[in-house]
């Protein structure tokens, strides 16, 4: 088997305690399922800028355009608010996402049986709830030119933002849309708002063109997004794959992560265009933030960033079986009552972060073994 090559970079507050039991865990699939992982770690966010005054050092950003996959936990916290904008623990995620060119996020929106009711809905309406929602990353109205804030003849204020999308940024997400729909549920929403604006028109005709001449095996649907957003938190379970641009994605991704209930239990990420190998640059982190509210107590939820490296194992290495026993492995905990303080519920059993890591462990024993 080759050696896969993946670069840590834990990050600040909680991410190394996250972490550390992702290491865990990635040294059990080197020990039982022969999976062969060389592990190199390095510095991001303030704790880079402590040891070398910059969020990113040069040759960290150089491994991750070098390794196979990067795993981050998360970055920043008060000991770093005040500093410049330029060397805030943000900018280092922010190199790495643009260095990397990584302009598909996806978002998965999953519920666990045993958390369903942890959720703001009905949980009838999201039992069972799969979701993957996809955003284009590196374009858009956050990009786009001209954009700032200018003042009239007549003493008035104006701001500009731009919407723009070329037919080679939505195809190149597009397609990243359809691979991953054939691997699920082949069913794809395209959102936009092709009523109101050019982009979405151009949008729409684009990703249909790409399903007709490539993916005729997926259903293609379209959707305003104003619609999306009213139809997730209607009937969240219509959706397989939701594809969308930077903007829509940037809420809805947001309103779907919520319907699952916790904050501790999303993981995402963010690939980068394929090279002549197949292979796409790839970085995986959790949604949360750094937590310095509970930094350094051992009580964050490490489930966020285990389903992150259950991510890379599909996506990078396509090692579905291994994601399969992992994320079933998390299931069983959480089945068995097993909780972190964050999705704890009356009459269940409480354990730390070392302590949860200990269980998706164990349970790792238990199904490789049955
Ligand atoms: P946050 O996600 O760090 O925390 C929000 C709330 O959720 C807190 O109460 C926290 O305790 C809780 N929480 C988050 N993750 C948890 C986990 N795994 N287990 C248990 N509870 C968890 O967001 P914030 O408080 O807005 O930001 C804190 C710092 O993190 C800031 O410096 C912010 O800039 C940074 N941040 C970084 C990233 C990233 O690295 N990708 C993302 C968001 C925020």
């Amino acid at each position: 088997m080759t050696t896969k090559t993946l670069l840590i970079l834990a990050g600040d507050g909680i991410g190394p305690e996250v972490m550390t039991q992702v290491k865990r865990v990635i040294e059990w699939f080197g020990a039982k399922r022969g999976l062969d992982f060389a592990v190199e770690e390095g510095l991001v966010g303030g704790c880079s800028y402590d040891a070398h005054g910059t969020p990113l050092t040069d040759a960290t950003m150089a491994r991750a355009m070098e390794v196979d996959a990067v795993l981050l936990g998360a970055v920043g916290g008060p000991k770093w608010d005040s500093l410049p904008f330029a060397v805030k623990p943000e900018r280092g995620l922010l190199r790495l996402r643009k260095d990397m060119q990584l302009f598909a996020n996806l978002r998965p929106a999953f519920v666990f049986d045993a958390l369903a009711e942890a959720s703001s809905l009905k949980t009838e309406l999201v039992r069972g709830l799969d979701i993957m929602i996809l955003r284009e990353l590196t374009g858009g109205v956050d990009f786009g030119e001209p954009r700032g804030i200018e003042t009239l003849a007549n003493g008035e204020r104006r701001g500009v933002n731009t919407q723009v999308y070329t037919t080679h940024e939505i195809i190149r997400i597009a397609e990243v849309a359809f691979e991953l729909a054939q691997k699920r549920g082949s069913h794809v929403h395209s959102v936009e708002k092709a009523n109101v604006m050019e982009s979405g028109v151009l949008w729409r005709e684009e990703v249909q063109k790409l399903r007709d001449a490539r993916y005729t095996d997926v259903t293609l649907e379209h959707m305003y997004a104003d619609n999306c957003a009213m139809q997730l938190v209607r009937n969240p379970k219509q959706f397989d794959v939701i594809v969308t641009d930077n903007l829509f994605g940037d809420i809805l991704s947001d309103c779907a992560a919520m319907l699952t209930g916790s904050l501790g239990m999303l993981p995402s990420a963010s690939l980068g265009a394929s090279d002549s190998s197949g292979r796409r640059k790839a970085l995986y982190e959790p949604v949360h933030g750094s937590a310095p509210d509970i930094a350094g107590r051992d009580i964050a939820n490490p489930l966020a960033c285990l389903l992150s490296f259950a991510m890379m194992l599909r996506y990078s290495f396509d090692l579905g079986e291994d994601a399969d026993l992992l994320e079933s492995a998390i299931k069983a905990v959480l089945d068995d009552g097993k909780r972190t303080a964050d999705i704890m519920q009356p009459g269940l059993t409480a354990v730390s972060t070392t302590g949860m890591g200990s269980e998706v462990i164990a349970a790792l024993d238990r199904q490789t073994r049955a």
